[in-house]
């Protein structure tokens, strides 16, 4: 158990880097298995987001490449030591982030290799000698077809979001992966839920892994304050334009598909609100713009569906508006984790029209506890 940041098995450097990123006490799952993690133990953590997950596996990771007396940093040696795995190109991009923000004082170089980019720069950054890997699954898998890169010098692989991971059918992109890692390589498995198909990976990769739970399974974060509207289809608008006129706050709202993501922001932008939209349709630099801008507070609202939502990490979001339900009580609990995360607290409020009843009655099964309503 590593109950503070002071812990002796952190490096001076680290402690630095932390104080620095403002963390002042690890977060449950942190105090769990940071520790673990810098014994060298398989790890497999039930984490949802907004536990400070990344900075649970991060922070050990860096340690074991520099950290002084790491057996890892006497390896030494061309190529990358650590791959990071992420389902969405948003994860990956935050997940890179927060490795640059604790690990670049010490040295530790990333690259993040994802779809939607061209290959030019991604083979410069691979050309740099990075340490960190942070990858989607199908394009690291694309970088090993043309022989870019190979993972025969890496000391530690992190599957994070494995359930997502699977459900995107990344499956067999994964497997074939960590097949052409090194067998002795340390390997950290995080997910938000734990399937059969989370099971059955972590059976067949992972090595007497030590297994972690970050309270409860799949439960948003107790902070959450979760409001229930009945409204019909037309009504959302309306709704969502009262709602956004009454309060104050950053505002992240998510629709069933990206037409509807379009046309919500188109009516919130003529009600004078400062919108934005994140969704698959959406170019590269155009989804940067929009996180980019939507984290600096340049728009107060974001329109988004859950695919690329996925992996938002804006500390500041005071309400998370599910425009249309989600389609599953595990979409229902990401979605809503994106308020409220670490030490804010926040608010969530869902709009269920009458088609979406069905849904309604699946989430609130999960949860063990009626959405209070309006
Ligand atoms: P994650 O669950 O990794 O998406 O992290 C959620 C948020 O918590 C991020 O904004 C982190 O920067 C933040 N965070 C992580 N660890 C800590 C900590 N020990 N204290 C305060 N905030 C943290």
């Amino acid at each position: 158990m590593l109950c503070t940041f002071k812990d002796p098995r952190l490096t001076l450097a680290m402690r630095d880097a932390i104080a620095r990123a403002g963390y002042s006490t690890p977060t449950p799952i942190q105090v769990q298995v940071i520790g673990p993690i810098l014994e060298g133990r398989d790890l497999i953590g039930c984490a949802q987001t907004g536990t400070g997950k990344t900075a649970a596996f991060a922070i050990p990771t860096i340690e074991l490449l520099v950290g002084a007396d790491s057996r890892l940093a006497k390896l030494g040696g061309a190529g990358p030591r650590a791959l990071v795995l992420a389902p969405t190109r948003e994860l990956a991009l935050q997940t890179a982030e927060t490795f640059d923000m604790l690990g670049r004082a010490q040295g530790v170089k990333t690259v993040v290799l994802i779809g939607g980019e061209s290959m030019g720069p991604q083979l410069a950054g691979l050309q740099r000698r990075p340490d960190v890997i942070i990858a989607t699954p199908g394009r690291l898998f694309d970088h090993l077809e043309r022989r870019s890169l190979g993972l025969g010098t890496l000391r530690i692989v992190v599957l994070d979001e494995a359930d997502r991971m699977l459900d995107m059918g990344f499956a067999p992109q994964v497997e074939r992966i960590l097949r052409v890692t090194p067998l002795d390589r340390q390997t950290l498995c995080f997910s938000a839920t734990m399937p059969t198909e989370v099971e059955t990976l972590v059976r067949r990769h992972l090595v007497r892994p030590v297994r972690v739970d970050a309270g409860v399974i799949a439960k948003p974060v107790a902070k959450v304050t979760q409001m229930l509207y009945k409204a019909a289809t037309q009504e959302k608008t309306p709704l969502l334009l009262r709602l956004l006129g009454e309060e104050r706050g950053q505002t992240l709202v998510f629709t069933r598909t990206k037409h509807r993501a379009d046309r919500v922001a188109r009516a919130v932008g003529a009600a004078g609100h400062r919108v934005t939209r994140l969704h698959a349709d959406r170019s590269m630099s155009q989804r940067r713009e929009a996180l980019d801008g939507f984290r600096s507070g340049r728009y107060r609202v974001l329109i988004a569906t859950d695919i690329a939502a996925r992996g938002i990490d804006v500390p500041e979001i005071a309400h998370v508006v599910n425009f249309d339900m989600p389609h599953t009580a595990e979409d229902y609990i990401h979605r809503i984790g994106r308020t409220a995360r670490a030490e804010a607290s926040g608010r969530a409020t869902s709009f269920a029209a009458p088609e979406e009843h069905e849904q309604l009655r699946a989430i609130e099964r999960h949860l063990g506890h009626p959405v209070p309503r309006n």
